[in-house]
């Protein structure tokens, strides 16, 4: 596998020529999975180590195969030990095994839009909204858009513009990187009508601000932040009494109550209660795509469905089957998180900790469900504890893996950990020693 100079001790002559390396089968099929750029530059880096002394020769195939990405993408595999179950900063919600089928199936030419039946064009994303529609039959129409946020651009477009939404002061939400919901609503042509001060708000309080000018009555859940002490909120079934049009946005996408989360809102509860619409994402306590959920009155969803701006917001194939599949499949990673037992959880940190010998203990840990909802909850988990100098190392490793430093410790929380996850951490770990 080199230029045949190998008489010559000089480095830069013995450093194999690219074709020479590149002619090595693994290297080879890598191109057709990766595509040449990224194998080259994998080649030349090696070929770079070998030029530097640091491998000899006969090696710089083999390094350049360990140096390629597991796809050509600059996106890196994380292990989530953070005990965050859906972790904004790591892409939310892992995809069910059923999801990740279903994309593969759903990235070649599929019918999304074709009735095989008839050869007839056929209604887009049907299995997924039937699956929505059969997981929430409070709901008489159901749509699915690109997330959260656009399901309220879309409702505030539709009902709102030029027109009022009411809404409470203390539910005015900033959901993340500086995105703000009001501003969101305004950039569509809707102007707000707050009602209520930063804690509290009475029915009375809507009754005096809705009128001819309002669009719709908007109660959004405040996912991320909880506000304490002297307060009051005004529930759905108080405001669905007003006739006018109630729009929830609940957050989380959790589609029926959850015993371990009482207080986070779910879609068929609220629509019960006679929300007119609910908005969610699909990506955070559903465990699904990215996506934006709307869940309600059969007319309105078909209005909403038909408008114009609609088109702008739609899902892409891929997103349709990964919910669908998420819906009809087993429980998702995220459901299956938030019904792990303590003894499980505790037998997974044990298991870790086991493999990794003396440098690691088991240690009792909290985690959360994270930006996608039930802020303020603490859900008992286990960790395993190691020193500190570990964190970034894994961090920079690939898989990445991403815990939680505190009083001088990398905490490996293995609530949002799967179990299949717990060997790929022990390999991370041993290759940091
Ligand atoms: C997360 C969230 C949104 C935004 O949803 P995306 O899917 O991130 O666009 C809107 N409202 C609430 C209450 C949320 O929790």
């Amino acid at each position: 596998m080199t230029d045949g100079s190998t008489d010559t001790p000089d480095p830069r002559r013995a450093t194999p020529r690219t074709d020479a390396v590149l002619a090595d089968p693994r290297l080879e099929q890598a191109v057709q999975r990766l595509g040449t750029d990224i194998v080259k530059d994998a080649v030349r880096r090696a070929q770079q180590q070998c030029r530097d002394g640091l491998i000899s020769p006969e090696y710089v195939a083999d390094t350049a195969y360990a140096a390629l990405p597991a796809a050509a993408t600059g996106m890196r595999r994380v292990l989530n030990a953070t005990g965050i179950i859906v972790h904004t900063n790591l892409g939310r919600a892992p995809l069910s095994d059923a999801a990740r089928l279903a994309l593969e199936v759903a990235a070649g030419t599929t019918d999304v839009e074709l009735d095989l039946a008839t050869g007839r064009r056929g209604p887009r994303g049907a299995g997924a909204r039937e699956a929505l529609a059969a997981a929430v039959p409070e709901a008489g129409g159901v749509h699915v858009v690109n997330n959260g946020a656009a399901a309220l651009a879309l409702v505030a477009c539709v009902l709102a513009q030029g027109r009022e939404i009411v809404v409470a002061r203390g539910e005015l939400v900033e959901i993340g990187d500086g995105f703000r919901i009001p501003e969101l609503l305004e950039s569509v042509g809707a102007r707000l009508r707050e009602v209520g001060t930063t804690n509290r708000v009475r029915l009375e309080d809507y009754v005096a601000a809705i009128g001819d000018q309002t669009g719709f009555v908007l109660k959004v859940h405040p996912s991320n932040f909880r506000i304490e002490g002297f307060t009051s909120t005004v529930d759905v079934a108080s405001l669905a009494q007003l006739d006018i049009p109630v729009v929830a946005d609940i957050g989380s996408g959790l589609l029926r109550a959850h015993p371990r989360l009482p207080d986070e809102p779910d879609a068929s509860t609220t629509l019960r209660a006679g929300a007119t619409l609910v908005t969610a994402s699909g990506d955070k306590l559903l465990g699904g795509p990215q996506c934006g959920l709307m869940l309600g009155d059969r007319a309105l969803v078909e209005r909403l469905r038909r408008h114009p701006f609609a088109r702008a917001l739609r899902v892409d194939k891929l997103t349709l089957a990964a919910l669908e599949a998420t819906l009809r499949g087993p429980r998702p990673p995220v459901a299956a998180a938030l019904h792990a037992s303590d003894a499980t959880l505790q037998e997974r940190a044990e298991r870790l900790a086991a493999e990794l010998g003396e440098v690691a203990s088991v240690v009792r840990s909290g985690g959360a469900v994270g930006g996608g909802g039930a802020p303020g909850v603490t859900l008992d988990s286990w960790a395993v504890a190691l020193p500190e100098q570990y964190a970034e190392p894994l961090r920079t490793g690939d898989p990445a893996v991403i815990g939680r430093v505190t009083g001088g410790q990398l905490l490996l929380d293995v609530l949002a950990l799967a179990d299949d996850d717990v060997e790929l951490v022990v390999d991370a770990v041993r290759r940091c020693q």
